[in-house]
């Protein structure tokens, strides 16, 4: 189905944004820490032209569904939540958004951690900020798609996904400090290049672990006596705490090490690949958010010839894996590893190289 077919319009503005993997410095963002995601090529495009009539209508080619709404609705459920959310804050913040047609269509696996739901808040937002020439720079666009998402999708969801929407590249892996928003963009490591693969386990319980982790973090801050986990660099400080708390802690002090010294100093692959490998450790042993298909395919990356280092990326319990491999070799490597993997009674799927 294309725009035509559905609204029987041309389109007047089109605009995209991409999904995102996070290579370093999980479970950090809600504990006003630092990430460092990068773009994938995989990317969500959404189109608009003023509706012909009072109601907005929202077209999903993935969903193959449409939704007519006007924003004095109640907030719709599902995927329509996300795109009648970018409106309304919009609204709230004094724009005046007219009835539109909006036609949304994407490459990002939707619901396997590579985020579509800030690359479809993003894409929303910038086909908007172009049809209605609204004065919003990149970095407001996040923070509107993030609102939009907690506020109207229902997600308690950090500021990552969309910063790294809607300000990382394919060629740069983005520092982000997700308390003040200070930003740079790094080279990735040279001679390297990423392969991010699916488990193909169902993160059937990532809304109640992420939850509870998140409690757990709450709760050794205010033991702490600092705002939030971040504020804590001494593993000193915490010897104190009893676990799991004190195990919860140690995990965000030394992933948020990790990703500075990443930042800090140009790694060589090898270097990067090691802190890569100790996140995994550190997400699986002290944060205990692996589960055993997760180990079994990083441990099957790790122990491949020209890895630099793998582990787990997004929230866990399942979802997806991110590996830093030679350059040249991904493909090879990618599908090497998935036979591997799916011999061992598993199902899973490359995503990048796509
Ligand atoms: P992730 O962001 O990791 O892909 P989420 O659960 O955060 O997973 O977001 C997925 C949700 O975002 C979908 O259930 C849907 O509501 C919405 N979404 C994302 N991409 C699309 C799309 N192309 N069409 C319709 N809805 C989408
Ligand atoms: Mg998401």
């Amino acid at each position: 189905m294309n725009f035509e077919q559905i609204f029987n319009a041309s389109p007047k503005v089109q605009a995209s944004a991409p999904g995102r993997v996070n290579l370093l410095g999980e479970h950090t963002d809600y504990n006003d820490g630092f990430v460092l995601p990068t773009a994938i090529s995989q990317q969500t495009t959404v189109s608009m032209v003023p509706s012909p009539n009072d109601r907005h209508h929202f077209y999903s080619v993935e969903l193959e569904e449409q939704v007519d709404i006007r924003l004095t609705d109640p907030t719709p459920k599902g995927f329509s939540s996300y795109v009648y959310g970018c409106l309304k804050v919009l609204a709230q913040a004094g724009y005046t958004v007219p009835p539109l047609n909006i036609f949304v269509t994407s490459s990002v696996p939707i619901g396997s951690g590579l985020s579509s739901s800030a690359a479809l808040e993003v894409a929303t937002l910038r086909s908007l900020r172009s049809l209605l020439d609204l004065d919003l720079d990149d970095v407001r666009i996040a923070q509107l798609g993030q609102q939009a998402e907690i506020q109207y999708a229902g997600v308690a969801c950090g500021i990552m996904d969309q910063m790294a929407s809607s300000l990382a590249d394919l060629q740069h892996m983005l520092f982000l400090d997700t308390r003040s928003l200070d930003r740079q963009l790094l080279p990735f490591p040279t001679n390297a290049e990423m392969i991010v693969m699916d488990s193909g386990v169902p993160r059937t319980l990532a809304t109640s672990g992420y939850n509870q982790r998140r409690a757990e973090c709450e709760e050794a801050a205010q033991q702490l006596g600092v705002k939030a986990l971040r504020d804590i660099t001494d593993l000193q400080a915490i010897v104190h705490l009893s676990d799991p708390l004190r195990q919860r802690s140690r995990h965000v002090i030394t992933e948020n090490d990790r990703v500075l010294r990443a930042r800090s100093a140009n790694l060589s692959a090898i270097e990067f690949g090691e802190l890569m490998n100790a996140s995994h450790a550190s997400l699986r042993d002290d944060y205990e958010v692996s589960v055993p298909a997760l180990d079994s395919l990083v441990n099957l990356l790790q122990s491949t010839p020209n890895v630099f280092g793998a582990r787990l990326t997004g929230a866990g319990f399942g979802g997806a894996c991110v590996a830093l491999v030679a350059a040249g070799k991904g493909d090879a490597i990618a599908h090497e590893v998935l036979a591997r993997y799916q011999a061992t009674g598993h199902t899973g799927q490359i995503f990048v190289p796509s």
